[in-house]
């Protein structure tokens, strides 16, 4: 057998004996969906020049309305695309067994397009835009034309955690408790650049969990005992790894038990 095949079938027993299991995505797992991720450096949408312009509250105050357009094409964008082969298999997962939770650190919501529900979002999302000042909200699509409330005229901003901006505090909370008492965590396309979100699985680790990466390359540095790294895109390695995690184990198999639970 050879080596990443050898990895998928340990990643997939692990994945079959675990009781509770924490899936953890960041922008990778939507990159073949078409939405580039931030370090990709393949366009201008994540510039240090974009970062500085509109990824911060006070960035995004200076530049408007330049940055709620920004904020508004992104929207749009992501409700363009398709969730791919990767949603599609955590879906799945999610479905199929109790005990999977699932945390994001994507705006995007193909995770719920594609299927799961119970989505934990630790940076927000792009489905609405919010007023500043008195919490009115609409869907991007029928947004007004200019950053400015039709209720009390205060300023329309995305309804995502800026940098500098505090994670909102349920999510945060339910994310770290899921982390300490995985089994099993799965890394899905993340850096883990950005913090805390970037603790969660060196959080799962300490507490004796063990951690899948699914990543083509290994900047996120999550290596050393307790970690299987599939080193591939989302999209091909996650439909077969999750189609035989979810099998039926068999009778002696290192899942032996698991249906009863
Ligand atoms: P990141 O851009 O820093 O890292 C992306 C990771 O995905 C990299 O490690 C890369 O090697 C990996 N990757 C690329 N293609 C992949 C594929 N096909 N399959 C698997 N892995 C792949 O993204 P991040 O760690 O999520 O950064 C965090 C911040 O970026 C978050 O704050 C998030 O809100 C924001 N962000 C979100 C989106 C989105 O919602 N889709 C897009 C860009 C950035
Ligand atoms: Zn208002």
């Amino acid at each position: 057998m050879g080596e990443d095949l050898r990895q998928l079938s340990v990643a997939a027993d692990l994945l079959r004996s675990a009781r509770s299991i924490v899936v953890f995505t960041g922008a990778g797992v939507s990159a073949e969906s078409g939405i580039p991720t931030y370090r990709s450096g393949s366009d201008g949408l994540w510039s240090a020049q974009n970062m500085e312009r509109f990824a911060n509250p006070s960035g995004y105050a200076r530049n408007l309305p330049e940055s709620y357009e920004w904020y508004r094409a992104r929207a749009l964008t992501a409700l363009d695309v398709q969730p791919n082969a990767a949603h599609r298999a955590i879906a799945a997962l999610t479905t199929a067994r109790r005990g999977v939770t699932l945390v994001t650190q994507n705006i995007d919501s193909l995770h719920q397009r594609a299927g799961s529900a119970d989505v934990i979002e630790l940076h927000g999302n792009l489905r609405e835009c919010r007023c500043e000042a008195c919490g009115w909200r609409v869907p991007w699509a029928s947004a007004p034309g200019r950053p400015s409330c039709p209720e009390c005229t205060g300023t329309l901003r995305p309804d995502v955690v800026m940098f500098d901006e505090m994670l909102p505090a349920e999510a945060l909370e339910a994310a770290f408790a899921a982390a300490r008492t995985a089994d099993v965590m799965m890394v899905v396309g993340t850096s883990l650049q950005v913090a805390p979100a970037s603790e969660l699985p060196r959080l799962a680790l300490r507490a004796g969990g063990r951690v899948i990466v699914v990543n083509p390359d290994e900047q996120d540095g999550l290596t050393g005992p307790g970690v299987v790294r599939l080193p591939g895109k989302a999209g091909q390695v996650l439909p077969p790894l999750v189609a035989s995690a979810t099998l039926a184990p068999s009778a002696e198999g290192p899942g032996a038990g698991s249906p009863a639970s």
